[in-house]
């Protein structure tokens, strides 16, 4: 299916909401390309480079990386996705203040502004954390499960490439506490500037076909 017309997304949430999994929905269905920091950030960290190791430190530690290094990589791949007339899901990014501006100066116009919906994941916090300690995800393909509501059809290993199944350094409760808090403090603040400029819906806990109702059919 043609993707031309329908909104680039920016899916705004903390870590656990369910971000990366309804990326994979869209993806599949709307044949949207999904931006995801995070996994790009992950696929950086497993060469062998003096930047790949910094960044799997920061990583590791449960903090945000430095946004230059964010900027060059959602530059290129906003690039990319204008240039072949691809609609792209954003996923994990803008993170702060200055991503946010940053993420502004690629839409200049209300008209630009309007081809862009953010969607804001409003999940519970607990349920986050919850989601965020049971999740498995594939180092390669970067599919994600659930250990319990949505384990691979053989267990440990990804049921689209075979790889072994693990589990992220960031997943761990205490890290994953410690990744809400930096979402409250430095992320959710930007909701309010987000209300004032772009078109932005706002769900608990989304189904697909909840946001297909809300984004495509209006
Ligand atoms: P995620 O896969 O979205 O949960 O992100 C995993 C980690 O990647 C985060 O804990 C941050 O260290 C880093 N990260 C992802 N997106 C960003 C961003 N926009 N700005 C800074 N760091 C990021």
């Amino acid at each position: 299916m043609m993707t031309k017309n329908f909104p680039n997304l920016v899916l705004f949430g903390s870590p656990g909401a369910g971000k990366g999994t309804l990326c994979e929905k869209l993806e599949e269905k709307y044949n949207y390309r999904t931006i995801s920091t995070g996994n790009t950030l992950r696929t950086i960290a497993n060469q062998n480079t003096f930047l790949s190791n910094e960044i799997k430190a920061i990583m590791a530690n449960g903090y945000l990386i430095p946004d230059e290094i964010i900027f060059a990589i959602i530059k290129e791949k906003i690039e990319e996705c204008t240039h072949y007339k691809q609609a792209y899901i954003l996923d994990g990014f803008p993170q702060n203040l200055r991503q946010y501006e940053f993420l502004k100066s690629f839409f200049l116009t209300e008209q630009e502004r309007n081809k862009i919906t953010f969607v804001h994941l409003n999940t519970d916090y607990e349920k986050a954390i919850d989601r965020m300690s049971t999740r498995l995800s594939c180092p390669y393909c970067h599919k994600i499960y659930n250990e319990r509501t949505s384990p691979p059809t053989i267990h440990n290993l990804c049921d689209v490439c075979n790889s072994i199944l693990e589990r992220r350094t960031t997943d761990s409760r205490d890290k994953a506490i410690l990744r809400l808090e930096i979402f409250k403090k430095t992320t959710l603040p930007i909701l309010k500037y987000i209300k004032k400029d772009f078109p932005l819906i706002s769900l608990v806990d989304p189904t697909t076909h909840i946001i297909e109702d809300l984004i495509f059919r209006r």
